[in-house]
This record gives C-alpha cells, structure tokens and sequence, in this order.
C-alpha cells in the first residue's frame, strides 16, 4: 500500500480538511509511488486521515482528494465529483448556445488541480497537478457525460505546472476536432470571441462577470480608465453602459485588437473608445502630466504575487497604481480595485489601498466589496481559493 507518513503534530490541517500536504509535514512515504498515484495519508501515529495525490515535484507534496477512508478514488469518483460541481452551479446555468461558465473550480469543488470551463459548445480542461494528469481521461469523459458536450480542449499550462514538474499540454483533446480561433460567447447581452488556445488562463476572465456589470450600471455619462484591459471585460460594459468616454490601456497590443474587434462586434466601436498600448505604471504617470482626469477608473492588475513569499514586492505594485489613479480621479470619482494575487490576502489588500489613499490625499469610502463571481465558489475549509479581492471605492477630496 502506498502510504504518506506526516510528521508528529502535523495533522491538524488534514483533520480540517485544508486540502495541501507541504513537503516539510512528511515524515515519510511508502510504497515507492509514481508521480498522481493515490496515497493513503496518516498521522504519525498511523491514523487515516484521507486519500491524496503524490506530486512529488512540488512543495505541495500531497493533494487531498478525500478524507473519508472507504472512498475510493476511480473514475466513478471524478464522475461523481464533477457532477456535484455542475449541479452545484444548476442556479447559474442558462444552458443558452453561447453561454461561458466555470464548471469545475479545482480545490473549492475537491477537485485539486482541475479547473474546467465552458465556452459555447466548448469545454476547456485546465489539469495543472500530478494527480489530475493521473487521471485525465476519467475527467475529460466525466465532463462530456455530465453536460452532453462533445468538444474538449485542453489548456493545460502555467506557472502552478512547472512547480509541479509538468510540461505544458495544449491541444483538443479529439485531434481531429479543432476549436475556431475565436470562440464567440454571450455575457449579459455583450458578445466576446474566446481564444481558449492563446488567451489568458483559459482564455477569459469568467471571475469578473458581476464586477463588470456593477461598472456598466455606474459608467453612464462618466469618463472612464479601464487599466489593464485586456479584451474589453470592463471597457466594453462601460461603452455599454453609456460612459462618455472610454480609455483602455494594456500592455498587450494583441489584447487590445481584440478588444477593437468586441467593440465592432457588439456595435460599440465609436469616437468614445480610445486604445493606449503600454506600461500602466508610465501611463498613469502620463495622464497626470497631462492633467487629464477621469470619473472612473478600473486597475485590475495581473498577479502581482503567486505566492506568499512575493507578497511585499506586490504591495509596492498595488500601492503604486491605486496611489496614482486616486490622483487622476475627479472629486466623487468611483475606483474598482483589484487584487488576484493568492499571496495578498483580502484585509493586507483593503490595507495598502489605504495607504495609497492617505497618501494620494483623498479620502476612500468603501461601496462594495467584490469577489469572484458564484461559479467561483471558495470552500470555508479552503480559504485560499478566494485568490479575488476587490473594492469599489467611492472618492473624494
Ligand atoms: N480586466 C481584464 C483582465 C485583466 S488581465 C478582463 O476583465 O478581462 C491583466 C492584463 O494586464 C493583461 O491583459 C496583460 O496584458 C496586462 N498587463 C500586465 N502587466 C501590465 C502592465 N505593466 N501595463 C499594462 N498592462 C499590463
């Protein structure tokens, strides 16, 4: 049997069903397992404590898949995963031909290393662990029964892969069946092309969807900055939304034609969108030189810290951006904040804003607090999963 040992004392996270066993809470492991075998996970005084995948690459040694001792973890078990996973999201399904919704949210739906998205008639896998590549096939064909969807890509790369020794795999999972390059989907009446193959993650945002619509109901006659824009998320529900202008800066030029693109497809594309490929550290800069102002402003920054380790360096990033765009917002300007950083917990986010706050000379009023959308669920025992932080800040001078 295939067994990891844990260090004396080490149990408590398992017991609370914190799903990552880290290398330094071993004592040892029998059995001589392959990289995704099943191990039987015990205390050191040999108690169970749960069913976990072997990564032996990786910091995060182990990765829960069950703490009860009589599961068994087969195909019947991804099959059954998977299904709660949808069902858990029944409410949100629209089931309409176009229709774009994260399925499966790795650890927050037990499902370690597993994210899963639809796209249209689409589905893209995400697997970025040892254990989920173990078992692929069982949840590619788990996935196809649950929602009746043929077409499976895969989109298996990223940073969490290489720390887990993994090489990128990228490709439609049936050879012959190719995804178009632009997958067009719906949301909330606003048509974007998704390029599962290129794009970012698994080629769209999907954790924005409400955040974009509470800046589409407050654009209307505003001036808007839409910072790190990516394909248009936010800028093309400000448009929609009525905004008097609309500037969108990314460093991406590539991002940006696209977002042309979704402007022209949705009928979007008139004299009150501008572009601005570069830097948004420099452009914020610029602006100010310029003197020019705007009513709202979104920074929703890539992850500036993965890890914990990078956590100060990132302060200093968001400090930055969110120091310099209170600076441009006229008075009772309104500021989305984000942070998707797992290294940057919620309340040292709501904290350097402060900083940038006092700093920038302007006082900050809290409206909402924003997440991921609910088909990013975050499990109570799993509180990392919720990686998105964000504030709708309400300003004045
Ligand atoms: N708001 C988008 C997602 C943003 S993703 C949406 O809702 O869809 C982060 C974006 O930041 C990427 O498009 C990337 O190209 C861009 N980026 C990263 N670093 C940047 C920088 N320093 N200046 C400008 N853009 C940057």
């Amino acid at each position: 049997m295939k067994k990891l040992i844990l260090k004396p004392g080490r149990e408590k996270s398992l017991q609370r069903r914190h799903p990552w066993v880290f290398s330094g809470a071993i004592a040892r492991v029998d059995g001589d397992p392959l990289s995704g075998d099943t191990l039987e996970l015990r205390s050191s005084t040999g108690g169970f404590l749960g069913w976990g995948a072997w990564s032996p690459q990786s910091q995060i040694s182990a990765r829960l898949w069950d703490t009860h001792e009589r599961t068994v973890v087969d195909d019947a078990f991804f099959r059954a995963r998977v299904e709660a996973a949808v069902t858990r999201r029944a409410h949100l399904l629209a089931g309409e031909p176009r229709e774009a919704i994260r399925l499966v949210h790795g650890e927050s739906d037990g499902l370690p290393g597993v994210t899963i998205d639809r796209f249209a008639d689409w589905i893209v896998v995400q697997l970025t662990s040892a254990g989920a590549w173990r078992w692929r096939d069982a949840i590619v064909e788990a996935v196809r029964e649950v929602t009746g969807l043929e077409k499976v890509f895969e989109r298996s790369d990223g940073e969490v892969l290489t720390l887990e020794g993994l090489e990128p795999r990228i490709g439609p999972v049936t050879p012959e069946v190719e995804p178009p390059e632009r997958i067009a989907i719906e949301e909330a009446g606003l048509v974007f092309g998704v390029d599962v193959r290129h794009g970012h993650k698994t080629g769209f945002y999907l954790d924005q969807r409400d955040n974009r619509a509470l800046v589409r109901d407050l654009a209307t006659d505003r001036e808007v900055l839409d910072c790190f824009s990516y394909t248009g998320g936010f800028a093309l529900n400000a448009l929609a939304g009525g905004a008097a202008s609309v500037t969108a800066v990314d460093a991406s030029g590539e991002a940006l034609a696209q977002l042309r693109d979704h402007a022209r497809d949705n009928a979007l594309a008139d004299d009150r969108l501008s572009t601005l490929e570069g830097d948004v550290f420099q452009a914020l800069r610029r602006f100010r030189d310029q003197n020019r102002k705007f009513d709202l402003i979104v920074l929703d920054p890539p992850k500036f810290a993965p890890t914990q380790a990078m956590a100060e360096r990132a302060a200093r990033g968001y400090k930055d951006i969110n120091l310099w765009a209170m600076k441009l917002l006229k008075p009772d300007g309104v500021l989305f904040t984000f942070s998707c950083s797992g290294g940057v917990n919620r309340g040292l986010f709501q904290q350097i804003v402060a900083g940038a706050a006092i700093d920038a000379g302007v006082e900050a009023y809290v409206l909402h607090h924003m997440t991921a959308a609910a088909d990013h669920p975050v499990t109570l025992t799993f509180p990392e999963g919720e990686y998105l932080k964000g504030l709708m800040l309400a300003t004045d001078r």
